[in-house]
């Protein structure tokens, strides 16, 4: 038998499961093995897999037209740019499909801004960005990147960014100068371990921003659409950016669909030929992006994510002291540093080897996040698993998986 990567480039090191079924938060290996889904392709996967209402969404579009690209106007493309700026308070959408599209796009929107509206002398425009920054792929944007294993070799890299330590108001401040022309964060840094800023810090950049006509560009491609408790992070500051860039769960873990968002005065900034993509808005994401919209109007994946939230944090803090370094915690997504200098990759084989798949980011940190549609008990699963993990032989209610797995799946929402 061939080696399952005899094939591919080895650029990523899966935990060695090979699925072939998903139902809302569980999945099925080969081997007809259930596993927990606490991963939820980076949140690409917030109502869960196959969620009724987005495969009927995409199944009725299949049936209908799939692409048009954008030479041609389609019946679901007003609806969908309508809906998804109403969610945002936004004035207009400019769609395209990865994350690492949608932060491009943001890019060169504030660059031609500066050097369009504010008038920063062309080439000049300059963006702060954090450090311990994730925000794709593509080589501007591993440009201003600090990990050097999404670096290393990549060069020569796209100038104009000036990059600032993450959380930190003063050195933001510092670095703000006259051709700058925006400020690029994540509300909540996902890849670098669910590092939730300082109270007060998302407003006070924003303050910043204001009084310098800077704009914030807020990448919500992880944090958004429900995942903290609330429709973006940047709304437990009240914090309005002025541009929303969003992706993963925006395709319903259906499609691969981005945008940005972002009210007429920067997206103007756009004129015909200036930026595109074949693939971008297309009839099928819309048809799922629009019914995305439409679940989280409702509100109640938010209120979901917040409940589950808490109880995922009640459950946290229960496991013994000392397992655990840190643990951050905001609405349904968690951060765990663990102790005693264990790898975050042997903890999330031994959560495999249990049943739960999550992902480690760096070095001893796993983040847990999985779907929106997990039940409490599933919650309490994941605890019940993680502390059985870390401290062997210590946790409380450990349940059988298969139980749980049976009594507990369900859908809400
Ligand atoms: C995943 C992610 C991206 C990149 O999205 P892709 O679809 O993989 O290109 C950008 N920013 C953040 C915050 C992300 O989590």
């Amino acid at each position: 038998m061939t080696a399952i990567d005899a094939h591919t480039a080895h650029n990523y090191a899966p935990l060695p499961v090979v699925l072939a079924h998903g139902d809302g938060a569980w999945v099925t290996d080969v081997d007809g093995r259930r596993y927990l889904d606490a991963l939820a392709g980076y949140s690409a996967l917030n109502f869960g897999h196959r969620h009724p209402r987005l495969v009927a969404a995409a199944r009725a579009q299949l049936d209908r037209l799939t692409l048009t690209s954008r030479a041609f106007h389609h019946d679901g493309f007003a609806a969908f740019t309508r809906e998804l700026a109403a969610l945002c308070g936004k004035d207009a959408v400019l769609p395209m499909n990865t994350g690492a599209e949608a932060v491009e796009t943001a890019i060169k929107a504030a660059r031609r801004h500066g050097h369009l509206v504010r008038g920063i002398p062309e080439d000049q425009a300059r963006i702060i960005v954090a450090a311990g920054n994730f925000h794709g792929r593509t080589t501007t944007i591993v440009s201003f990147s600090t990990d050097p294993d999404a670096r290393t070799g990549y060069g020569p890299f796209t100038p104009g960014f000036d990059v600032v330590p993450y959380g930190d108001l003063d050195a933001l401040e510092a670095a703000i100068g006259p051709q700058t022309c925006a400020v690029l964060l994540e509300p909540i840094q996902g890849e670098a371990g669910v590092l939730i800023p300082p109270t007060g810090y998302l407003t006070g950049v924003r303050e910043r921003c204001d009084a310098n006509g800077v704009l914030l560009l807020a990448d919500e491609i992880q944090s958004g659409l429900a995942r903290t408790g609330r429709t973006f992070a940047c709304d437990h500051e009240q914090v309005v950016p002025d541009v929303y860039i969003l992706g993963k769960a925006l395709g319903g873990g259906i499609v691969p669909l981005s945008a940005i968002v972002a009210d007429r005065a920067v997206m103007d900034v756009f004129t015909p030929g200036s930026h595109g993509s074949t693939f971008g808005g297309n009839p099928l994401a819309c048809a799922v992006g629009v019914e995305v919209v439409r679940m989280l109007a409702e509100g109640s994946w938010q209120r979901r994510a917040a409940r589950l939230g808490a109880r995922l944090a009640d459950g946290l803090a229960t496991l013994p002291e000392g397992a655990l370094d840190a643990v951050r915690v905001r609405g349904l997504w968690a951060g765990i540093d663990v102790a005693g200098g264990r790898g975050g990759r042997e903890v999330c084989e031994a959560l495999y080897a249990r049943g739960v798949l999550a992902k480690d980011t760096h070095g001893s940190t796993i983040r847990l996040a999985p779907p929106l549609v997990v039940t409490d008990d599933e919650v309490d699963l994941i605890v019940s698993v993680l502390g059985e993990v870390l401290v062997p032989g210590g946790a409380q209610r450990v349940r059988s998986l298969a139980a749980v797995g049976q009594a507990g799946v369900g859908r809400s929402g």
